[in-house]
């Protein structure tokens, strides 16, 4: 595929007319797990589908060319994707990772860590102290998580890129939350890129998958050897199915994300809503730097709210959005993190990152925008309670290795 196209041209094409044996338009599935030799000293391009299948190559590229790699590996879910990149790390080597991180990749690493595989260090990537704190203890791989899960703070790329070179660490942008239709890291420096394809890049909540690309070829094809060697690699169907949902990613999040700015817009000015965190107000702290490295600032957004209002008494009387784990779909869902995508963390581990148990976290979906606000209002008209209730969820974690 010529790199000179535009991605939305570039993901439109991918792998379209591409077979050869009987000319169909849209890319054939491939299930075998095993293909056949013409002669034993003729290995063919694929012989066995843990190594390679076409449907995860035709994936591959397409994410590659819109992420700006040299080379990608297609995974069987995002934790995979995370999971693969911590084999370029050795016992007694330092992982940087954001306090707030996605909840599954902070249980990954600090299971990890407890089992000697490498040691973690926790920093507040938003702040620049503590970054620079954090940088004099020599890290080998930096994550950045940015916007950041559930609490979009935002981490200015180049400025750990900057960290990262002078002591030689390998950084790695998990970019679920904007998709490379928003925001591309390898292009503000970074040497990998992570995904959960669940999210936008699927954009159909029914496909698990992850991806993980690389800037240069060598690196990528070191993480392509490992993801053969663990087995991680993607199901042939579940990556037709991505490849069929990422066609439509530009048109889905432009309108996602118009979507968002409309309903934060009605929500931003009710008295029963604290605080709204969301990088397009101009009042987040992360605006600008968002403004300088995205090109737009997505679908996500999350709120804390007023004392008066009972949260799981919103949660239950909002019509139109599901209330579920997940993100970047087609349906506009909503969660409370405390209770759901992070409770694996401990309530200390929850408050060092600022998730309080009344944050409520929203993705929108395709429905129209003022469906979506009037819901949100008439589902706070019934949530208003006397008096405070807190304390809703188990103060325990649950179990994490
Ligand atoms: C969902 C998610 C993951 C994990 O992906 P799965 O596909 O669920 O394994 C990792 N990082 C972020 C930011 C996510 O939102």
């Amino acid at each position: 595929m010529s790199h000179d196209l535009h991605l939305e041209t570039q993901i439109a094409c991918a792998g379209v007319s591409s077979d050869t044996a009987h000319n169909s338009v849209s890319p054939p599935l491939y299930l075998s797990a095993n293909y056949y030799w013409n002669d034993p000293c003729e290995k063919p391009q694929y012989d066995y589908a843990r190594s390679g299948n076409p449907n995860r190559a035709q994936l591959e590229e397409a994410l590659a060319s819109l992420e700006g790699a040299a080379k990608g590996v297609i995974t069987a879910s995002g934790m995979a994707a995370v999971d693969l990149v911590f084999n370029l790390v050795n016992p007694g080597e330092l992982v940087l990772a954001p306090h707030d991180c996605y909840g599954g990749t902070h249980r990954l690493l600090t299971a990890r860590a407890k089992r000697g595989h490498f040691d973690v260090a926790w920093v507040d990537q938003s702040d620049p102290v503590a970054l620079k704190a954090a940088f004099a203890r020599a890290p080998k791989l930096v994550l950045i998580e940015t916007p950041s899960n559930p609490l979009l703070r935002i981490t200015d790329i180049r400025a750990v890129v900057a960290l990262a070179r002078a002591c030689g660490a390998v950084t790695v942008a998990d970019n679920t939350f904007l998709s490379p239709a928003l925001q591309r890291p390898l292009e503000l420096g970074c040497d990998i890129v992570v995904h959960s394809t669940t999210k936008f890049i699927n954009g159909h909540s029914d496909v698990v998958g992850g991806a993980v690309l690389a800037r240069e070829a060598k690196l990528g094809e070191e993480l392509a050897w490992w993801a053969n060697c663990t087995g991680v690699t993607g199901a042939p169907f579940d990556s037709f199915m991505t490849l069929r949902g990422l066609r439509t990613l530009f048109p889905r999040i432009e309108r996602q994300q118009a979507t968002a700015s409309e309903v934060v817009e009605a929500l931003v000015k009710d008295p029963r809503v604290e605080k709204i965190f969301f990088p397009g107000l101009a009042s987040h702290p992360g605006h600008e730097i968002a403004r300088a490295q995205q090109k737009g600032f997505g679908s996500m957004f999350s709120v804390e709210f007023a004392a008066g209002i009972d949260v799981l008494e919103l949660l239950r009387g909002l019509k139109i959005f599901t209330i579920a784990e997940s993100l970047g779909g087609f349906e506009s869902l909503v969660c409370v993190p405390a209770a759901m995508t992070h409770a694996s963390m401990t309530p200390q581990a929850r408050d060092i990152a600022g998730i309080s148990d009344r944050l409520v976290r929203f993705s929108i979906g395709l429905e129209h925008g003022q469906d979506l606000a009037r819901d949100l209002l008439q589902a706070l008209d019934h949530a208003s309670v006397a008096g405070d209730k807190l304390a809703y969820f188990p103060k325990q974690a649950t179990s994490c290795v």
